[in-house]
């Protein structure tokens, strides 16, 4: 993923932390567990949030950049949820039933 030109932080995050024991969506949805992390991220609480970048468009208005997209052409959402579809079918390979959602 880093040669494609996502961003090297999130793909040693994705790679080493939240796929540390296994990638699996249950991995991507935990809750972050390092105080440490945390705090960086200034009280982000789920591991796929880690994988984007908010951005703040307008007061009050926020996008959530994918940083796993190669830089420069990067998926931006307004909801973070469908960010996490997002990670899961095009760039983790997950599959789920409509319903869960
Ligand atoms: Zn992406």
């Amino acid at each position: 993923m880093i040669h494609e030109g996502a961003d090297t932080v999130a793909a040693m995050f994705l790679r080493y932390i939240i796929f540390a024991n296994g990638v699996t969506f249950d991995a991507l949805m935990a809750p972050l567990q390092t105080s440490d992390v945390v705090s960086v991220c200034d009280g982000t609480s789920k591991m796929w949030k880690m994988l984007l970048e908010t951005k703040e468009v307008m007061p009050g208005i926020k996008k959530y950049c994918c940083l796993l997209c190669p830089d420069g052409n990067r998926r931006e959402y307004r909801d973070g949820r469908d960010a996490v579809r997002h990670f899961s079918k095009d760039h983790l390979g997950f599959s789920f039933p409509c319903e869960y959602w």
